[in-house]
């Protein structure tokens, strides 16, 4: 299939930083061309008329637990900690027990959905339970591409491990479907040295990256330097795990020697800004990381602690968190698009395939709708406030279409590939029976 994007406001977030009309040419799952506006004739299947658009590449978001999405909202005023170990969410377990199969698979496609219809065309899904759940078809069915993040137990409230074969086949499955399998990690309360190098090299024979909640709350921190007498970052470097496959999500409390470690080594942030603030985490040194060149890229994580998946908001939240903290020039417009577009393709290693607007590159595209009270005025020209307005007015209800690999997942607001009115049916039926009514 061909399709023709005419005369559309680009950012393009190529290296040369082009922001410009431009007409862009897809064909197949590919950019064929991008070159400047004026003199192209309609020769697609499709032509879109981009005057009153905005063109970025599609998000990347790097971290977002997508099988608790109906428990949306629950959990709110609590930390992390008291989430987990000291609230009537623990105590009860409600969340928890409400997610039975059906409940995870409609939360994978709700979450999905969302995420496409905001402009997310890359999803890393960090499961809680994903033994035998179908994690293919909820990619397939949306349109999205991904990563799916691997526990090493079957369930990680009872602690009993997936069967190194069993674990090596859902991998394959997963790339075999196109999605990048991860090997998680446990979080640092489950720390063990022989585990973690066991799980290392189990991603190293599966030549994966490896996410973990890295460094994110204050009471993990403690824990550590007392087992270990300093950082998590520190220790993982200490046992030779800290390497580029690391992706560490979070990253709140790290040092400059922590950081200086993470760039020499090659690891990775995934940074939640709105997740970090609703629970109280704190404020990760997020414009220090990229300022020291570290990969960071953004993640709304789940429904839970958001608890929505709207990038837009995200990359707000991000720029004016860093600048409460650390200065008004400490988080540029570009800096931040660039965590959530070519800076989140980086993270993945997927640099070359996505992430920008670039011929030869997949062709991952969000159109923005510019006719809107809060995006006028907008101009580009010896001024400009293009990358102001994506950062700081535009909303994922503002986008208009969505191309995932070359084909229109969103169409003039609308999901091309699901049936939208009746997956919203099914998870407020089930949501509202699953929890309405729980005390
Ligand atoms: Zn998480």
């Amino acid at each position: 299939m061909k399709i023709l994007i005419t005369d559309v406001l680009t950012v393009t977030m190529d290296p040369s930083g082009t922001i410009d009309r431009l007409n862009l040419l897809i064909e197949d799952d590919r950019f064929k061309s991008v070159s400047k506006s004026g003199g192209a004739s309609p020769n697609g299947d499709r032509t879109i008329d981009g005057t009153n658009l905005l063109a970025l590449p599609g998000f990347v978001n790097g971290h977002i637990h997508c099988d608790v999405t109906l428990a949306r909202g629950l959990g709110d005023g609590l930390t992390l900690y008291e989430q987990d170990h000291d609230s009537f969410v623990s105590q009860k377990g409600w969340f928890k027990d409400q997610l039975d199969g059906e409940a995870r698979r409609l939360s994978r496609l709700l979450q999905y959905a969302e995420a496409v219809r905001g402009g997310t065309t890359f999803i890393c899904d960090v499961p809680f339970w994903h033994y035998k759940d179908d994690l293919v078809s909820p990619f397939e069915e949306v349109g999205v591409r991904g990563a799916v993040v691997l526990d090493y137990r079957k369930n990680f409230l009872t602690g009993e491990p997936v069967e190194e074969k069993e674990y090596f086949k859902t991998a394959q499955t997963l790339r075999n479907a196109g999605i990048l399998p991860v090997v998680e990690l446990p979080a640092e309360e489950d720390f063990e040295t022989p585990l973690l190098l066991r799980l290392y090299r189990r991603a190293c024979d599966l030549d994966a990256p490896i996410q973990l909640h890295l460094a994110e709350t204050v009471w993990r921190i403690e824990l550590i330097r007392k087992r270990y007498g300093g950082s998590p970052v520190r220790y993982l470097n200490e046992i030779g795990v800290l390497s580029e496959r690391i992706i560490g999500s979070h990253g709140v409390y790290l040092d400059d020697g922590d950081i200086t470690m993470l760039k020499e080594s090659g690891a990775k942030i995934v940074n939640c800004p709105a997740a970090e603030m609703k629970i109280a985490d704190g404020t990760a040194p997020v414009a220090a990381l990229m300022q020291k060149g570290v990969d960071v890229c953004i993640g709304t994580d789940g429904a839970l602690w958001n608890d929505s998946a709207d990038m837009f908001r995200e990359m707000k939240v991000l720029m004016l968190l860093q600048r409460l903290a650390f200065g008004a020039g400490s988080m540029p417009p570009e800096r931040v698009i660039r965590a959530a577009t070519i800076g989140g393709a980086r993270v993945f290693g997927m640099q070359k395939e996505t992430g920008s607007i670039e011929e030869g590159k997949h062709a991952d595209l969000v159109l923005v709708d510019l006719d809107r009270f809060h995006l006028v005025p907008h101009y580009h020209g010896a001024r400009s406030n293009v990358l102001e307005l994506i950062t700081g007015c535009a909303t994922a209800a503002d986008v208009h279409t969505v191309i995932a690999s070359g084909k229109i997942v969103v169409d003039r607001g609308r999901l091309t590939t699901i049936d939208e009115e009746a997956l919203k049916k099914r998870c407020q039926d089930l949501a509202c029976r699953r929890f309405r009514d729980l005390d």
